[in-house]
């Protein structure tokens, strides 16, 4: 056995580290002890986990390298320290030295780590070492002061594939998955260009990209620190996530392989890659128009399509479409729209109507119809929910000439429709809430009784009217405070419900009667604001006479008669520069001149009379 001092701590830099007949100890007390062989772009890796008695060999490899091996080993401790030797799967090159180690060790005290998969073909060498399955222990294996995790990775390389983490030391040994192909091996990787090592190893030996993908989720969710894989070269920390992130990416499997075989292959392998599209199209995107023109894009790669247009109904049952022209924001539809007489289609119906008109029908699929509309071709896909046998969705898809691929057609259609219709009726209740947002806005803005706005929203309008008038020199803006006399006495004599009414009936008039451009905001009980952009002191003073007019010229329909109302204002020319509670401490002066004069009255105050010292803010 060596001491630390002796011990070969692995160096990236010589290359011939691998040929010496030395260990090489690659992280604390984990050991490579392979055996490179000469002109071989498919080295095999074999490691030593340290651990006394309860030492561990990892892959032991084939006869071609097992004395070299169990050489390397022995520098390192007895062999009778071996406990456990584990094959992460059952190739020659990693299990065909076992007999010649059943004999070689005290065959019966090495227990042999492996998944049942594997033990069922590693039995038939007739071995005496007794099994230890990692699918029956938890996938763990406790030793002295380290945790052995296995990890499965079923069938990247063999069904009952399995990777195995040392928890002390943070290694991978990751088996067949970070294997590499090199025609001039380092032990260690050494930069990014070592990837173009993993890839032809990977993309031609991994049986599927999500076979693939499923192994390397299952790797990535340990803190590895190192990857020692059974080929090609170790891949060291800083290495990591590259690798994992280039093979995330990589296409592999049965589909490369085969692609010279033959168009259908080719043809399977894009038509995956498009489903697999629609699928991330759909978790990517939260806009609907996003989506739609995503989709556009990835399903013309499959079918000569056009346009596509989306048709759905909302909860009044009325028709939303969304459209291309429109950039995919809804708008509601028209009943003469062709495809909105089909929303709300009921399955059965709609199976019957496309029967007779329908050129495909396609079994076990979503029935589609294909219609001449206009003297241009288009599908139509009503969507059904799982449970529902009602459509309230449908696509529409432009086609720009009869397309005879019906497999392809129909698992294009297939896939669309689940995904479409989850976006249809995300798409459709986003739109709802922002509808019931905007009703509860118009709620917040606009007083319930008259209609008029609220004073938290004439914060907000007049201010910015104010900031007009400051930047145009020669605007001009006025500011009205009108409030109905003696109101108190409609209460007093017929009631709440007939003040009301007249409340009512005195802000029509004045919402009738004013600007578009005016802001009319009910600012307290029966008192009302009026603020005029681009309206002098002297076009205020005739218009608010014509409003009191107006309201009194309407009296109040009462039990007892009528009832005439009259009303008193404050007007005001708002000042450049002045502030809201300025001008409106002004109008409400203004206001309270006209009471005290006796009501039923308009008073103004004119500019400089009004900048008394005690209005000033
Ligand atoms: P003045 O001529 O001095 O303005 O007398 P007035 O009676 O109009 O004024 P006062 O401020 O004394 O009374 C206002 C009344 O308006 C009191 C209140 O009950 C009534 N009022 C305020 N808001 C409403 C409402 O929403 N509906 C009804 N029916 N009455 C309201
Ligand atoms: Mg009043
Ligand atoms: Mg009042």
């Amino acid at each position: 056995m060596q001491t630390m001092e002796q011990r070969v701590i692995a160096d990236p830099a010589p290359q011939n580290i691998l040929a010496s007949d030395k260990p090489v100890e690659i992280a604390d007390r984990v050991w490579w002890v392979g055996h490179l062989i000469p002109d071989d772009n498919f080295q095999c890796h074999v490691y030593l986990i340290e651990q006394g008695t309860e030492s561990v060999l990892i892959d032991p490899g084939s006869m071609l390298t097992i004395e070299q091996t169990l050489k390397k080993v022995e520098q390192v401790i007895p062999l009778n320290h071996l406990k456990y030797i584990i094959c992460q799967h059952q190739d020659p090159d990693i299990t065909a030295s076992l007999p010649y180690l059943a004999k070689k060790l005290q065959s019966k005290d090495v227990h042999l780590v492996t998944h049942w998969r594997s033990q069922a073909l590693l039995k038939h060498y007739g071995l005496n070492f007794p099994f230890w399955l990692v699918d029956r222990h938890n996938w763990q294996l406790e030793l002295e002061d380290r945790m052995l995790n296995f990890v499965f990775t079923p069938y990247a390389h063999f069904p009952g594939a399995f990777c195995t983490f040392d928890g002390k030391t943070r290694v991978m040994f990751s088996s067949d998955l970070f294997g590499g192909f090199t025609e001039n091996p380092t032990l260690i990787a050494e930069d990014e260009a070592y990837f173009e090592c993993l890839r032809p190893f990977h993309e031609h030996y991994m049986p599927s990209r999500d076979i693939l993908q499923f192994a390397l989720t299952q790797l990535r969710q340990y803190p590895i620190r190192m990857i020692a894989p059974q080929h090609g070269s170790v891949i060291p920390e800083h290495l990591v996530d590259f690798m994992f992130n280039q093979l995330q990416q990589l296409d592999c499997g049965l589909y490369l392989l085969m692609q010279e075989q033959g168009h259908a292959f080719k043809k399977l392998s894009q038509l995956n890659q498009t489903l697999r599209d629609i699928t991330d199209t759909m978790l990517l995107y939260r806009d609907f128009k996003d989506i739609a023109s995503t989709l556009r894009n990835i399903i013309q790669r499959d079918l000569p399509v056009a346009s596509l247009e989306f048709f759905a109904l909302d909860s009044n049952d009325c028709c939303v479409s969304f459209l291309p022209k429109h950039r995919y924001l809804g708008h509601t539809c028209t009943q003469d729209c062709c495809p909105v007489k089909y929303l709300g289609i009921h399955k059965q119906d709609w199976l019957d109507e496309a029967e007779q008109d329908l050129n495909i029908q396609p079994a076990g699929t979503p029935a589609y119809s294909l219609k001449y509309e206009n003297n241009r071709l288009a599908l139509l896909v009503p969507l059904f929910g799982p449970k529902s046998q009602q459509a309230r969705q449908m696509v529409r898809i432009w086609l720009h000439y009869p397309t005879l691929q019906t497999d392809t057609l129909n698992r294009v259609i297939c896939s669309l429709t689940t995904p479409l219709q989850i976006a249809l009726e995300r798409e459709m209740i986003y739109r709802e809430i922002e509808k019931n947002r905007n009703e509860a806005y118009q709620r917040s803005i606009r007083d319930p009784l008259t209609g008029c706005f609220t004073r938290y929203y004439m914060e907000e309008a007049v201010s910015r009217l104010f900031a007009l008038h400051d930047r145009e020199k020669d605007s001009c803006l006025s500011v009205v405070m009108i409030d109905i006399d003696y109101f108190k006495r409609i209460n007093d004599t017929w009631g709440h419900t007939l003040g009301d009414e007249a409340l009512q009936q005195i802000a029509l008039t004045l919402r009738d009667n004013i600007r578009d451009s005016d802001i009319l905001v009910r600012y307290g009980g029966e008192e009302f604001l009026l603020c005029m952009p681009l309206c002098s002191l002297d076009e205020a003073r005739k218009k608010v006479e014509k409003l009191r007019e107006l309201i009194s010229a309407q009296p109040l329909a009462t039990p007892t008669g009528d009832h005439k109302i009259t009303a008193s204002a404050g007007a005001v020319e708002r000042q450049r520069g002045e502030s809201l509670e300025h001008a409106l401490r002004r109008a409400d002066y203004a206001l309270y001149k006209a009471k005290y004069n006796g009501r039923d009255r308009l008073c103004v105050i004119e500019d400089l009379e009004l900048i008394s010292k005690e209005f000033i803010v």
